[in-house]
């Protein structure tokens, strides 16, 4: 499958990972949209959240309970605060059709996103 996030997971195309375990991959975003943005990215290609498959709720957990808090953490962003985004779909503003969350901070956020 010709997927850019793959290829970054598997190391087809090089990247500087942050952070890597067993099952996701994290490293810098190319166009920061904030002093800390990091994609957080499952190496299984899965296209969106609306292609979660029952078997990967410890996946989801996992992203959600161990890797954004501990990134942010190690980010310094902990406890200034940050904001963790999964776009889906063309409203959503999905570009990169294998799911990624993207972690955000170093910075004060506005609401509602533009
Ligand atoms: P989204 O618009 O939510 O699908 O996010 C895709 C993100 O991937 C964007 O923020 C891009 O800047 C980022 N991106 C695209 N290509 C690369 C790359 N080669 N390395 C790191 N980030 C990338
Ligand atoms: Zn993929």
């Amino acid at each position: 499958m010709d997927c850019l996030f793959c290829k970054i997971a598997n190391g087809e195309i090089p990247s500087n990972f942050i952070y890597e375990d067993e099952s996701v991959v994290a490293f810098r975003d190319i166009n920061p949209q904030a002093p800390q943005h990091i994609l957080i990215v499952p190496r299984k290609h899965i296209a969106s959240i609306n292609a979660f498959e029952v078997d990967d709720k410890d996946l989801a957990a996992h992203i959600l309970v161990d890797v954004v808090p501990k990134l942010a953490k190690d980010l310094k962003i902990d406890e200034s605060g940050y904001r963790v985004v999964i776009n889906t779909g063309d409203e959503g503003g999905q570009t990169v059709h294998h799911l990624h969350v993207h972690l955000l901070g170093g910075r004060s956020m506005q609401w509602p996103p533009g």
